[in-house]
């Protein structure tokens, strides 16, 4: 029987995959490049190490029947690797996808229905100055790669455009400022058998970081269909097996545009844990060890929020008083998700 699981990234993601396989009987191995991660205490096996040390990754690739990633900064090459002789949820190609945000707006843009932010490719600061008067004299930059919870990101204007003049534009784009209405996302997994949705859900941030996400969105039943039918329309093109996060930005003309795709388990869907007969991790593996996917069985409105750097210090309180989930992390950073909680609403 098939039932070993191999896990690029030991992040909380990871840390929730390796406790929804445990329910299921599926052993976890976790590749780690740090000697501390969250899913340590959870996962059945570990190799630490780097992804460019090739004996590593081969020795990966034997422990495990299937594999799946829990961020999708993971270099291409050693999941075309993986590929060569087992099977990744999601394939290398959606990464590949996902992991760039010019790749990812080109797909999106080609996708008839589907739109984004207005955007630029940015190699030098000319570009950076010609473009950023194309959307009123501001815009978002973003580094194409390897950007999360806002990192890599910087707000650009008249003020502050001159600080840009000597830096390295390797990779970057230009995206206009959207004055959105709300932000939601949907998740969506589809296995060989069958496809199901989490409903919309709203996400508040602050800082470009996620820091609570209520369910179900407040949003018209018109709009839950069409944020659904985005998410049909996206995962079919992409052929999807797996699971695959999908934010979206309320426009205030209703109008809902793309923002980023996560082929993973996704923050905004930790809620799924408490309130959910079945969460986004067991849908996950139920999608890989091709079982029939459930339908999540929403049970309650709710809310999860996010413990954030420092706010982690009151860990006590919040384990009195919510279900509370710890990260583990080795330390608490600023701006660093530490762990989150829910409440029925
Ligand atoms: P990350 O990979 O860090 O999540 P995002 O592109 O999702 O990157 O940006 C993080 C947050 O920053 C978004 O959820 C949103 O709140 C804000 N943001 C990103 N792009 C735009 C934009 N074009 N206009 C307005 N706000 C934006
Ligand atoms: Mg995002």
């Amino acid at each position: 029987m098939k039932n070993k699981l191999g896990i690029l990234g030991g992040g909380q993601l990871g840390m929730f995959i390796c406790q929804a396989a445990k329910k299921h009987n599926i052993k976890t191995t976790i590749f780690s490049n740090s000697q501390k991660f969250s899913a340590r205490g959870f996962c059945d096996n570990f190799l630490i190490g780097s992804f460019s040390d090739t004996i590593l990754v081969e020795k990966f690739i034997n422990s495990s029947d299937f594999f799946t990633i829990e961020t999708e900064n993971i270099p291409l090459q050693v999941l075309k690797l993986i590929e060569q002789k087992k099977k990744i949820f999601p394939s290398s190609n959606i990464v590949e996808i996902a992991q760039n945000r010019l790749k990812e707006k080109k797909f999106l843009n080609s996708i008839s229905g589907i739109k984004t932010a207005k955007y630029k490719e940015i190699n030098s600061f000319n570009d950076l100055e010609n473009f950023y008067k194309l959307f009123g004299k501001t815009g978002i930059l973003k580094s194409c790669e390897m950007g999360y919870d806002g990192k890599g990101q910087h707000h650009v204007s008249s003020k502050n455009i001159q600080k840009f003049k000597n830096y390295k534009f390797h990779g970057y784009i230009l995206e206009e400022v959207l004055d959105f209405k709300k932000e939601i996302s949907v998740l969506v997994c589809c296995s060989n058998k069958n496809t199901i949705f989490y409903p919309p859900v709203e996400n508040i941030h602050k800082n470009s970081i996620l820091r609570q996400t209520i369910h179900p969105a407040r949003i018209s039943d018109e709009i839950k269909n069409k944020a659904l039918m985005l998410a049909t329309k996206i995962a079919s093109k992409l052929k999807l097996q797996g699971i695959l996060a999908i934010e979206m930005f309320l426009m205030k003309n209703d109008e809902l545009l793309i923002n980023e795709l996560a082929p993973r388990p996704h923050n905004s869907g930790h809620w799924s844990l408490d309130f959910c007969k079945y969460n986004q991790f067991e849908s996950l593996i139920f999608s890989i060890f091709k079982k029939k996917l459930m339908n999540p069985e929403p049970i309650n409105k709710c809310k999860m929020i996010n413990v954030i750097g420092k706010d982690y210090e009151k860990k006590k309180i919040f384990s009195r008083k919510y279900k509370f989930y710890d990260y583990y992390k080795d330390e608490i950073k600023e701006l660093r998700k530490m762990g989150h909680y829910t409440v029925k609403s």
